[in-house]
C-alpha cells in the first residue's frame, strides 16, 4: 500500500441522497491502517473510517480522500459466556454479535434499529436504542477499547484509563482515531422473547405523555408517528413498549433462545422473496399513498394488545424489508432527527409537523423515543424525547426541503434541543455551535490537535460542520 494504485469508487450514504468518490482501502490488520495513514500523509489526503455505511448522512463519506472500509476486521476475538464480556474487532456487525451471544442467554445491551451496523460505527456515532432512557447509549456498555491514532500511537481507553479520550472518541465520528478492538458487556436474558404492549395514542400530547409516564415500567419504549395526520390528530400513532422476560416466565426458553427462532423470515406470506418488496412499496411513497398506508396502519393499531416476539423481530423491524430505502426513489431520503427536552418537545414538534404539512412536504416515516442525558463529549441526548422523520428527496424538492430543515433547526434550537451526527445532513457550523457550545467544540478540537496534529482524519461531515484542520 505505498501508492494510490486504484481508481476512485463512488460511495453513498445510507439514504442514497449523497455521493462521494474516494480511494477505498480495506485493512485486515492494524498495520494496514498505519500504512494508509502514511500514504495519506505522503499524498496530502484525508482519511475516514467506514463501518457498514449505514449513517443517513455524510459521516462515513470523504470525497476525494481515502476511506477505510473496516468490514474485513470482523473477528469476534473473545467471548466469555459466563460473564457476558465480549471483545470484537470494529468491523463485527450487531448481527454477528447477537448471533454469537444470544444462544448463550445474552443480548447486546444497546442495538440500532438495523442489525447491519458495525461496532466501530456504533461507537463512532455512540448509538442509542429503544432503551436509551434506561441504559444510555452504547458507550456506557464499553469496558475498554483500543484505537490507532494518526501518529501511529495505540491508545487503550476506558472510563478509568484515558477517560478524556474515552468520552470523546465514543461519539467522536472517527475523527480522533480508529477503533481496532472493542470490549463490551452483554445483558443477561432468560428467554428469546420480549413481551410487547401495543397501544394507540391519539395526538402529540398523549403520545409524549405515554412515553414519559410509562417508560419507567418497561425495558424498551418506541412510538410510531402517523406523519400525515393533521388537525386534532397531529402526533397520533402507536406505542410499542416491551420488557424482558424474567427467569422462569418463558417455559420454552431453551427453544426460543435458538438462533433459528430469532431469524427474520426470508419470504413474505411464505411466498414472495422479501428482496423484491421495496418495488411494491415505491408506488405508496408519495403524499397520497403514505396517507392511505398510515391511516390504515393507525386504524389497525386501535385495539390495544399484548404479544411476545423474538428479540430480533422487536429490534430490527426495518430489516424485515431489505433495501427498503430504495422505495424512496432515485433522489433517496433524508432522515431528520431532533432531540428535545421533555418540557418543550410537544410545542416544537407541533410547529415542525405543521410547517411540513403547510409546505406540502410531509415526512413519510416517523419514530419517537424517550431519552436521558449522558456524559459523552459530543452527546446528542437530552432528558426528553427524539423524533426521527424521513423525507423523500427529488430533484424538484431538494432546495425547498433543505430550506425547511434549516427552519426546523431553529425551532429545535429555540426549544433547547440537540442533533445526532449520524442522521441529519443539513446541520451547519452555527447550529452545532449553538447546541454543543463553544467550550465543548474547543475541547474536542484540542483533543483532535493532540491525537491528529496534521488533521489527517476528516470526513465530509467533519468538514461541513467543524471545518477542515488539514495542515
Ligand atoms: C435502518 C437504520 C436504523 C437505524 N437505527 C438507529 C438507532 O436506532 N439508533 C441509532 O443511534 N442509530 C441508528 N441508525 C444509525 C446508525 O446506527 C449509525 O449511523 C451507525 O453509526 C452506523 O454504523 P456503521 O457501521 O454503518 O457506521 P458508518 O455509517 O460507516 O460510520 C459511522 C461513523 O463511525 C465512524 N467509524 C466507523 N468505523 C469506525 C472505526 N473502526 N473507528 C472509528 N470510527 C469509525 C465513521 O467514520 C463515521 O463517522 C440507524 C441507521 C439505519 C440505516
Amino acid at each position: 500500500m505505498s501508492t494510490l494504485d486504484r481508481p476512485f469508487i463512488t460511495l453513498e450514504n445510507f439514504g442514497h441522497s449523497l455521493q462521494a468518490p474516494a480511494y477505498v482501502f480495506k485493512p485486515a490488520r492494524s498495520e494496514e491502517i498505519l500504512q494508509a495513514f502514511e500514504l495519506a500523509n505522503k499524498m496530502g489526503l484525508t482519511v475516514t473510517a467506514r463501518g457498514a455505511g449505514r449513517s443517513y448522512n455524510d459521516a462515513a463519506l470523504n470525497g476525494g480522500g481515502i476511506v477505510l472500509d473496516m468490514s474485513a476486521m470482523n473477528r469476534i476475538v473473545e467471548w466469555d459466556s459466563q460473564t457476558g464480556r465480549v471483545t470484537v474487532e470494529p468491523g463485527v456487525t450487531i448481527e454477528k454479535l447477537w448471533q454469537q451471544v444470544e444462544p448463550d442467554g445474552w443480548w447486546p445491551p444497546v442495538v440500532s434499529g438495523t442489525m447491519f451496523t458495525t461496532l466501530g460505527g456504533c461507537l463512532g456515532a455512540n448509538v442509542h436504542g429503544k432503551n436509551n432512557f434506561k441504559v444510555g447509549p452504547i458507550g456506557e456498555h464499553v469496558i475498554e477499547f483500543t484505537a490507532l491514532l494518526p501518529s501511529g500511537a495505540e491508545v487503550v481507553c476506558s472510563p478509568q484509563n484515558n477517560a478524556d479520550l474515552f468520552y470523546a472518541m465514543i461519539g467522536g465520528l472517527g475523527m480522533l482515531g480508529i477503533f481496532t478492538s472493542i470490549t463490551l458487556q452483554m445483558k443477561r436474558i432468560y428467554s428469546g422473547l420480549v413481551e410487547v404492549d401495543a397501544r394507540p395514542v391519539h395526538d402529540f400530547h398523549e403520545h409524549l405523555a405515554d412515553l414519559l409516564d410509562n417508560a419507567p415500567k418497561y425495558d424498551y419504549i418506541v412510538g410510531w408517528l402517523d406523519t400525515t395526520a393533521g388537525g386534532k390528530s397531529l402526533g397520533r400513532g402507536q406505542i410499542h413498549a416491551a420488557r424482558y422476560l424474567n427467569e422462569g416466565e418463558d417455559p420454552d426458553a431453551k427453544n426460543t433462545l435458538l438462533l433459528k427462532n430469532q431469524a427474520l423470515p426470508s419470504r413474505i406470506f411464505g411466498v414472495f422473496p422479501k428482496s423484491i418488496l421495496h418495488y411494491f412499496m415505491s408506488p405508496f411513497i408519495n403524499n397520497l399513498g403514505t396517507w392511505g398506508v398510515n391511516t390504515g396502519k393507525y386504524l389497525a393499531s386501535l385495539p390495544r394488545h399484548t404479544f411476545r416476539e423474538s428479540h430480533a423481530a422487536f429490534h430490527f423491524l426495518l430489516d424485515y424489508i431489505p433495501n427498503w430505502e430504495l422505495s424512496f426513489g432515485r433522489g433517496g431520503l433524508i432522515e431528520y432527527q431532533s432531540f428535545v427536552p421533555k418540557e418543550t418537545a410537544e410545542a416544537a414538534w407541533t410547529k415542525i409537523m405543521r410547517l411540513s404539512h403547510k409546505l406540502d412536504l410531509p415526512p413519510y416515516l416517523g419514530v419517537t423515543k424517550r431519552h436521558r442525558p449522558d456524559n459523552f463529549l459530543l452527546t446528542h441526548a437530552v432528558d426528553g424525547f427524539s423524533l426521527a422523520i424521513d423525507f423523500k428527496v427529488t430533484k424538484g424538492n431538494r432546495l425547498k426541503l433543505s430550506q425547511m430543515l434549516q427552519e426546523f433547526d431553529q425551532i429545535v434550537l429555540n426549544a433547547g434541543g440537540r442533533f445526532y451526527f449520524a442522521k441529519n445532513s443539513e446541520t451547519t457550523p452555527e447550529t452545532a455551535m449553538r447546541f454543543l457550545g463553544e467550550e465543548t467544540i474547543a475541547r474536542f478540537k484540542s483533543l483532535k490537535k493532540r491525537c491528529d496534529p496534521n488533521g489527517l482524519l476528516e470526513s465530509d461531515l467533519y468538514q461541513r460542520v467543524f471545518g477542515s484542520d488539514r495542515m
